[in-house]
């Protein structure tokens, strides 16, 4: 009887103990944390989004599965991470020559750890010394210098894509591969883009963030294919069918950018 007594005690204090370093069943896992996690923090703008970016069924990030707890990594980087791992592409990079745009902190670091032999960091507005001042419409590196060329999130803010494109196609060796994720609208035919709209709040409706310069349609495709790239987006289900979305965190929606310099 003690000795059951005492057995109960032992396992209700390593439960105690699961739950205290998150060690506890979960439904959520993080593929950056590699480990199961509490849950994804929603993300809150104010208001959320406009009518006008919900009726377009706009594909960005998913609101409600946004911020990891422990890495704070958003869905988008793990998406972009669980689409990396699964298509292998950790492995081609040693000894290649990577030119990455407002680098994601985990993905920036695994690319550091594949050995690549000149990674190259670029922003329009560096955070800290390691990222270079870049302009992706005038990217002063000579032609054919690099492998690959990661861009998320950028051309939605570029005052003109096709001098970016352009730019980009220029710095790639032919063959060079081209990941270049943006929000865009499977409800457009068309990329909206509106010059007039400069005022913050009008590009906060019509384009999803008060910086943004575009809403981008399925036109997105030819765009990069009349700039000299060859590829597609290819949907979350052909790449990860195995990947559920709400437990691993991701946008479901959301198509990986894979392209080739031709
Ligand atoms: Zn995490």
């Amino acid at each position: 009887m003690l000795r059951k007594f005492r057995k109960k005690i032992r396992t209700f204090n390593l439960k105690v103990k699961q739950i205290a370093f998150g060690q506890t069943a979960s439904n959520f896992e993080c593929v950056i944390c590699k480990r199961p996690v509490a849950g994804w923090r929603p993300y809150r703008s104010e208001g959320g989004p406009s009518p006008f970016i919900r009726r377009l069924a706009t594909v960005g990030s998913n609101a409600e599965r946004f911020a990891c707890e422990g890495c704070h990594s958003n869905d988008r980087e793990r998406h972009l991470m669980l689409f990396f791992n699964k298509l292998d592409l950790w492995k081609g990079l040693e000894g290649k020559a990577i030119l990455h745009f407002a680098p994601e902190r985990h993905i920036a670091d695994a690319i550091m750890t594949a050995q690549p032999a000149n990674y190259v960091r670029g922003d329009l507005f560096p955070a800290n010394e390691s990222i270079q001042k870049i302009n992706i419409e005038a990217i002063p590196y000579p032609d054919a210098a690099f492998d690959l060329v990661i861009c998320n999130h950028i051309l939605e803010h570029v005052s003109n894509v096709e001098a970016a494109l352009a730019e980009v196609r220029r710095v790639l060796k032919v063959g060079g591969r081209f990941i270049c994720q943006t929000p865009y609208s499977s409800k457009l035919s068309r990329t909206f883009e509106e010059p007039a709209l400069q005022d913050t709040d009008d590009r906060l409706f019509f384009y999803g963030q008060n910086d943004h310069v575009r809403l981008f349609g399925t036109d997105i495709e030819a765009r990069l294919h009349a700039a000299g790239f060859a590829g597609r987006l290819v949907p979350h289900d052909e790449i990860l069918p195995q990947i559920d979305p709400v437990r691993w965190g991701v946008n479901e929606r959301e198509p990986f950018f894979d392209f080739v310099r031709i």
